[in-house]
């Protein structure tokens, strides 16, 4: 039945295609495409149809940049009209900032964008790859899904609430901020009321600019010179890795004098917390009202991987720097919570 619907593979690279060589495993040009020809469940009708898309070359998502998130995005905006929904392949260390950047850059998306990857390879004999790509291509046919979500190992997420948390294991992603869009045992189970709904379209790829920014985790005895380097030109924003709900060294006079001076000048500096789950609040101690007075913005309870792409994004479209903080400020694509 579900060879009515089309799906556009697209293979970015990541350890679901690689091969193994002398040094680790490595991604390896038509390696994916011929193991595919020898998977027979792939013509199974309940399989959506499927067109395998390769790049060129195929990366380790370490390797990925704001660069490749645009490539990915065009992919899908060449083929929008021809295919019902896209899987990208990805590798998992930086599928979430992908993700994430995806569902800021397709604007007007009305169709399902589903990641995937795995842990091990296809072609090794305990790999993961098989389940999450059958799925993802299933998934990927569904009518009711219109965004950019994230599948592996039982989970479907929205892509831009994804987080690694696994380096070993299957379940490599979690969205510790929301609750997962749908589960997949026995059923394929997708909660309605969770899903966003299809954006107006047509679809449209926001061009990235090559804008610099930084992200920064706290620690104890940082000195505000090295913030005040990071924050020098020409970085224009700052996802800055706050303790707990969103605090930072209350005492350091410095420090704050190194945030409200590049502030002031029209850096970006977002609060986001180091917690994997709950959200940053700067009314609870001093050294958050502080982050405040010194201009930076709350970063409620976004990944830092969402605040990161967002604010390229944003940063990217020639937008006044008020308009820029409104921005991450508000809920766009389902990325924090009121
Ligand atoms: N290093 C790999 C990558 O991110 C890991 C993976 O795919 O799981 O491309």
């Amino acid at each position: 039945m579900d060879r009515l619907h089309k799906v556009a593979l697209i293979h970015a690279g990541g350890t679901i295609g690689m091969r193994r060589g002398r040094r680790g495993f490595e991604p390896a040009p038509g390696h994916l495409a011929a193991l595919l020809e020898d998977m027979r469940e792939l013509a199974d009708p309940r399989i959506p149809g499927f067109e395998l898309v390769e790049f060129d070359p195929l990366l380790d998502s370490a390797d990925m940049r704001p660069a490749d998130w645009e490539r990915i995005a065009h992919a899908i905006a060449d083929r929008y009209q021809a295919f019902d929904g896209f899987v990208v392949l990805h590798g998992t260390d930086t599928m979430a900032y992908s993700a994430s950047a995806l569902s800021f850059l397709l604007e007007g998306l009305a169709k399902p964008v589903v990641f995937t990857g795995s842990q091990i390879p296809l072609a090794e004999i305990r790999s993961d790859a098989r389940e999450n790509l059958l799925t993802s291509l299933m998934l990927a046919a569904r009518d009711d899904l219109a965004e950019v979500v994230l599948y592996l190992n039982g989970v479907v997420l929205r892509g831009n609430r994804a987080t690694k948390v696994s380096s070993s294991g299957f379940d490599a992603f979690a969205s510790p901020n929301e609750e997962p869009l749908g589960s997949v045992g026995v059923a394929i189970t997708l909660h309605r009321e969770r899903l966003r709904p299809p954006q107006a379209g047509p679809l449209r790829v926001v061009p990235l600019a090559d804008v610099t920014v930084a992200a920064l985790r706290l620690f104890p005895g940082m000195r505000a010179e090295l913030l005040r380097t990071v924050l020098a030109a020409p970085v224009r924003g700052l996802v800055l890795e706050t303790y707990g709900a969103g605090n930072a060294p209350a005492r350091d006079d410095a420090f704050f004098e190194a945030l409200a001076e590049a502030t002031d000048r029209g850096v970006v500096v977002v609060n986001c917390t180091q917690c994997l789950r709950g959200r940053v609040d700067m009314s609870g101690y001093v050294g958050g009202a502080r982050l405040r007075e010194a201009g930076v913005v709350d970063g409620g309870d976004m990944t830092a991987e969402a605040a990161l792409t967002k604010l390229i994004w944003l940063l990217s479209q020639d937008l006044p720097t008020r308009a820029v903080i409104a921005g991450m400020h508000a809920d766009l694509r389902g990325e924090r919570s009121a």
